[in-house]
């Protein structure tokens, strides 16, 4: 957990999101400012800043947000008509909330 952390607070219930599941491992909010009709975010609990920081014991996090992003999918009902996933990596790959997190985007 990192203290000034946005993603950290909202997985702590300091600061208020849409949940839409959670878990041991990972939480699923809605985007605030949405790209899409459906934008969500999946969100391991363990602060990790970006993919760059990933290692092997994180293999299974971020498993667990792959296979929940379809998940969630599904229960969006976008699964048939397609949708993207999408990890943004440090600034110059947009990401600006540095804990790791997995876009679900579609609905169009
Ligand atoms: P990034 O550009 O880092 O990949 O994406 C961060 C995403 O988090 C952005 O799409 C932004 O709208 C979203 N976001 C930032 N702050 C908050 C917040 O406080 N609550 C929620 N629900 N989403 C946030
Ligand atoms: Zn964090």
């Amino acid at each position: 957990m990192e203290e000034d952390c946005t993603f950290c607070k909202i997985i702590r219930g300091e600061k208020s999101a849409d949940f839409l599941y959670q878990d041991e491992s990972l939480v699923v909010f809605k985007d605030i400012r949405p790209h899409a009709p459906v934008h969500l975010l999946i969100v391991p609990r363990k602060h990790i800043r970006s993919m760059n920081d990933l290692t092997e014991q994180d293999k299974e996090i971020v498993l667990n947000m792959i296979l929940k992003a379809k998940e969630m999918a599904k229960k969006e009902a976008i699964a048939d008509s397609g949708y993207r996933l999408v990890f943004n990596v440090e600034r110059g790959g947009g990401q600006y909330i540095f804990h790791l997190h997995l876009h679900l985007l579609g609905g169009w």
